[in-house]
């Protein structure tokens, strides 16, 4: 999925511990793809209830495969769930979750299944917490391989400087009733940030819409 495995490791690491802190038990990874974070979160016993949601049915199968369902454990299966659908539509089974995360799956939704994906997410799931991330624009520069001008990954709709993130974030969030406060993701470079950027939201309490 990217070349660079260690600093994907850093950010699923850097997730994980949020959704620990954030104190939750029941929790979404939406766009799972292969399942890594699932992997990390299935060791954690805070966890008991874990579910992926991918569009990609491949990416699903891969994820079934690399968790080993097959061969887990009857403890361990009662934990996990994995689901096939799409963030630009209202799902009932993501109501009612502790937490969400979703790692490097924003930049790849079109520009309606990103507002179609707000309404789905922040108004309809309502997770307590969300953590989002995504890479940071302005740390392109370091990719000494990448053209000016071009993205990671030639599936990407976007890649928003940290200013147009945070923009975007807390405009969902006022509107959708969260806070939202931010981190960087891997080594932080003084000038042009870290390699992603995390948004992590918290549904205000009292909110109820
Ligand atoms: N979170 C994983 C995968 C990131 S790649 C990781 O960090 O390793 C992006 C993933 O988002 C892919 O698995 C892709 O199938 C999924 N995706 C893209 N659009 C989606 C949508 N509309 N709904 C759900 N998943 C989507």
């Amino acid at each position: 999925m990217e070349a660079n495995g260690g600093l994907h490791k850093q950010r699923l690491h850097a997730v994980r511990d949020l959704l620990k802190q954030s104190g939750g038990a029941r929790v979404l990874d939406l766009g799972c793809g292969d399942g890594k974070l699932m992997r990390m979160l299935l060791k954690e016993s805070q966890f008991t209830e874990i579910v992926g949601m991918d569009v990609s049915q491949r990416n699903l199968d891969w994820a079934a495969e690399r968790l080993r369902l097959t061969q887990m454990q009857a403890h361990d299966l009662r934990r996990i769930k994995l689901i096939r659908g799409s963030l630009a539509y209202r799902d009932l089974r993501l109501s009612g979750y502790d937490a969400a995360a979703m790692v490097e799956v924003i930049e790849h939704l079109d520009p309606e299944s990103l507002s179609a994906f707000e309404g789905s997410i922040f108004e309809f799931a309502q997770p307590q917490t969300i953590i989002i991330t995504t890479p940071n624009r302005e740390y392109n520069v370091r990719w000494m391989s990448l053209p000016a001008g071009e993205f990671r990954h030639h599936d990407h709709r976007f890649e928003w400087t940290r200013t147009e993130f945070q923009f975007w974030s807390r405009r969902v969030a006022d509107r959708y009733g969260y806070n939202v406060h931010f981190a960087p993701a891997g080594p932080e470079d003084p000038v042009i940030g870290a390699p992603s950027q995390i948004g992590i939201f918290s549904r205000e309490s009292g909110t109820d819409t």
